[in-house]
């Protein structure tokens, strides 16, 4: 054991010396799946603890813009059958505010809101930095510095657990000192059937080796619920395609005879846009703001003052804030990321602060959109469904904010979890053990 552990930092070293750590290795177990192996990299933190592996498996998956009402509207049969073989949430989930896909993929797994976390957009900008956060950019995407929180799996990792995620925004940065061990650049083009192929290789690893939490993202229906709306035929088959897909990945589960919990889950619904671009610029004049989507930033204290007087009785479809007095239970007011004043749709109207500049097609706004406050805007709830050891059988939930399922998963994975924006009391009904916490 002790010479395993001496070789194993030798080669560590090795590869630094030889700028190869962080690079694609090839990894045991991969060759089971079927079809070219995908370009992991391994981020090497040891095995399992002997106290790990013998612990159950947590495997969360997301179905970007997957509305809550969508699997029980269209007969969803594999998501439908997953919810009574366990748990789910008939009304939906509620996510964080602003409901969007960056923001809510990080709260589902850190227990923070985005008020907390940091990624308060997809796209922001940081006053205090100076500088602007863009997701679709790999280099923000893959720096650390931006995000705040334990994610999931930097908390498995930092207690002696294997991890691995397909695709989950902030996977690919170090934050709170981890890396998954295993892990993908994002690149949208690999299939969704390799991805399924991918998880259930990890999950035949040697024991010493294989995740005890993996995270999967799809990012359908999320496409053709924006260009056709979530009403249209293509949103449906596009929706019954994941649901088909999470067929199958259950099915590889079962068949692993390992004892996985499945959780599947949404960032946020869909919304159909109702009439062309509110544009900020229009109504108020933004000169020494910085902009970003509809998020305003006043250089000064007069500037934010001036702006918000000269908004805030334009139309009846936004409501302008300023920062510190937006609604309690958004949780958007702490955080300088998110500019002031700030402007909230009262329904699925398409704002943003600055007229494209002259010479740049002007697009109208897409067919389906989200990022609403979920309390004004219904269609913004996403899905959650579960089953597994850990889990009852038959239960359904009330609506419940995307934030506690974070002690719900460390519960299920025997970690102990920091203090967050989360409570487990919220679906420790749900578990088998009622949530208790074994005496040590
Ligand atoms: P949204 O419109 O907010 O739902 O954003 C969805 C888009 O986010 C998807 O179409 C993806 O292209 C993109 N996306 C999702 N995950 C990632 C990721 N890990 N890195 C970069 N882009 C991502
Ligand atoms: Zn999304
Ligand atoms: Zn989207």
């Amino acid at each position: 054991m002790r010479f395993r552990a001496m070789w194993r930092m030798g080669l560590g070293a090795l590869l630094l010396a030889l700028g190869l750590a962080g690079v694609p290795q090839p990894l045991a177990g991969q060759g089971r799946a079927a079809g070219p192996a995908l370009p992991v990299i391994h981020a090497d933190h040891g095995p399992n603890s002997a106290s790990a592996q013998d612990r159950h498996y947590v495997v969360l998956v997301s179905l970007d813009g997957f509305r809550w009402d969508y699997a029980a509207r269209d007969g969803a049969t594999h998501l439908l059958a997953l919810g009574k073989q366990g748990v789910w949430a008939p009304e939906g989930m509620i996510p964080s505010y602003p409901s969007l896909t960056f923001p809510n993929h990080f709260s589902i797994v850190t227990g923070l809101y985005p008020d907390h976390h940091g990624v308060v957009a997809n796209n922001f900008y940081d006053p205090v930095r100076r500088a602007r956060f863009t997701s679709s950019d790999p280099r923000d995407a893959e720096d650390g510095s931006w995000y705040s929180g334990v994610p999931l799996w930097s908390l498995a990792e930092s207690q002696g657990m294997r991890t691995a995620c397909l695709f989950w925004p902030g996977s690919e940065a170090t934050i709170a000192g981890f890396r998954p061990s295993y892990y993908l650049r994002y690149n949208d083009r690999i299939s969704d059937a390799a991805r399924v192929r991918q998880v259930i290789a990890w999950l035949h690893l040697p024991p010493a080796k294989r995740p005890h939490f993996i995270a999967l993202y799809f990012s359908e229906p999320d496409h053709e619920g924006h260009q056709f709306g979530p009403d249209a035929p293509e949103t449906r088959a596009a929706m019954l395609k994941m649901d088909a897909l999470v067929g199958k990945l259950k099915a590889g589960l079962d068949a692993t005879g390992l004892p996985i919990d499945l959780v599947v889950v949404s960032d946020h619904g869909m919304a159909k846009v109702e009439g062309g671009w509110i544009t900020l610029d229009k109504i108020a004049n933004l000169k020494g703001f910085e902009t970003s989507g509809p998020l305003l930033y006043g250089e000064t204290e007069q500037d934010r003052q001036r702006v918000y007087d000269e908004i805030k009785k334009a139309t009846s479809e936004f409501v302008v804030y300023r920062h510190k007095n937006m609604p309690a239970e958004l949780n958007y007011r702490t955080n300088p990321r998110e500019g002031d004043p700030i402007v909230v749709a009262t329904g699925p109207y398409a704002i943003r602060a600055r007229t494209p500049p002259a010479g740049r097609p002007d697009e109208p706004p897409t067919t389906g959109m989200h990022g609403y406050d979920p309390y004004l805007v219904p269609a913004m709830k996403a899905s959650f469904f579960a089953a597994g050891p850990d889990i009852l059988e038959g239960k359904t939930v009330a609506p419940f904010e995307n934030v506690n399922l974070y002690p719900w998963i460390a519960h299920m994975l025997r970690l102990t979890p920091p203090k967050t924006d989360g409570s487990l009391n919220i679906l420790s009904g749900t578990l088998r053990d009622n949530g208790e916490v074994p005496e040590k």
